[in-house]
């Protein structure tokens, strides 16, 4: 299919689009009804680095380029925006609607719009992904700043079950599938991340690179001590350990801050929004460092720790 017949083949299979887009896909530029403010990012993930064509389907890949650029998005406590993607794709590809596809059911699932986009050759599959998010106000926002001494540290759902799927993948192995799905279907928390800014939390950030490295990312940009509790970490069933789980990435659950009289509100959001929280550690006046202790107090160094990324 030549590049124009396809971009007629995708603006077709997108569908109607929410309301906010004025002009999608077909004209010179989006045209989308604005709200006050726009968090917007960006992704690239690029095949043989980010994911391989040899355990993720077309279908695959789209959903994950499009859900770990949404779950930066999460991670701000903005509502759903718009994507924008661009495809480079080899000439021998032949799965870019499947690619479009498994993107537009994700972005269906949250009303986000797949608004434009550009498709090009090139020598491998790379996918672009620019996604807004929008809100009413600036200070509705969570940012990664805004830890301060007393607060408490807590993270959504599970953890290690992405990287365990993913050492099952290269293992040849697909099963027990709700690791595996794990790896390969990530699910952005749009409305947990935008249900826990309204509930109070001082900072937030997205779990991509593992509870260890991000937490150092909060800690740093707050100016605080973080101290994390190994033991109350959520570990995803079917993970090998504790630590395993604080340093394996790509679980895409949110861990942020929040004082104490908040506790109830925010573990109130998660549980309205399908997920629960675990306190796992404290916020302490310092600079801008993780403190990680095991189940007996000792700290541990997880800096040494073999992971997969
Ligand atoms: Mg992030």
């Amino acid at each position: 299919m030549v590049e124009l017949e396809l971009i007629e083949a995708v603006k077709a299979a997108l569908g109607p689009q929410p309301a906010r887009v004025l002009t999608g896909p077909g004209d010179d530029a989006s045209v989308v009804r604005a709200d006050a403010v726009l968090a917007t990012s960006t992704d690239t993930v690029v095949d043989g680095v980010h994911f391989s064509l040899a355990t993720h389907s077309p279908a695959d890949v789209g959903h994950k380029a499009l859900a770990t650029a949404l779950s930066d998005i999460a991670a701000m406590g903005a509502g759903p925006g718009e994507a924008y993607v661009a495809l480079v794709m080899p000439p021998e590809f032949t799965g870019a609607l499947e690619l479009v596809g498994g993107m537009r059911e994700l972005a269906g699932r949250h009303g986000v719009a797949l608004a434009g986009g550009d498709v090009v050759s090139g020598p491998v599959l790379a996918v672009t992904v620019t996604v807004t998010g929008w809100s009413g106000a600036a200070d509705r926002l969570a940012y990664r700043s805004g830890a301060r001494p007393g607060d408490l540290l807590g993270v959504t759902g599970e953890l290690g079950g992405s990287g365990a799927g993913l050492k099952l993948l290269n293992a040849g192995e697909s099963q027990p599938d709700a690791l595996v799905r794990r790896h390969r279907r990530p699910e952005p928390l749009l409305a947990t991340g935008l249900a826990l800014a309204a509930a109070g939390v001082t900072a937030m950030i997205d779990v991509s690179d593992g509870v260890a490295t991000d937490a150092g990312h909060l800690a740093r940009a707050s100016g605080v001590v973080l101290e994390v509790r190994l033991a109350d970490l959520p570990v995803a069933d079917g993970v090998e350990s504790a630590e395993f789980a604080a340093t394996a990435g790509d679980d895409y659950e949110l861990m942020f801050t929040a004082p104490p009289e908040r506790r109830a509100a925010i573990e109130q959001a998660a549980i309205a929004t399908g997920t629960r929280v675990s306190w796992l550690g404290d916020v302490r006046a310092g600079g801008g460092l993780v403190e990680i202790r095991g189940p007996d107090g000792a700290p541990v160094d997880l800096r040494g720790y073999e992971h997969l990324r």
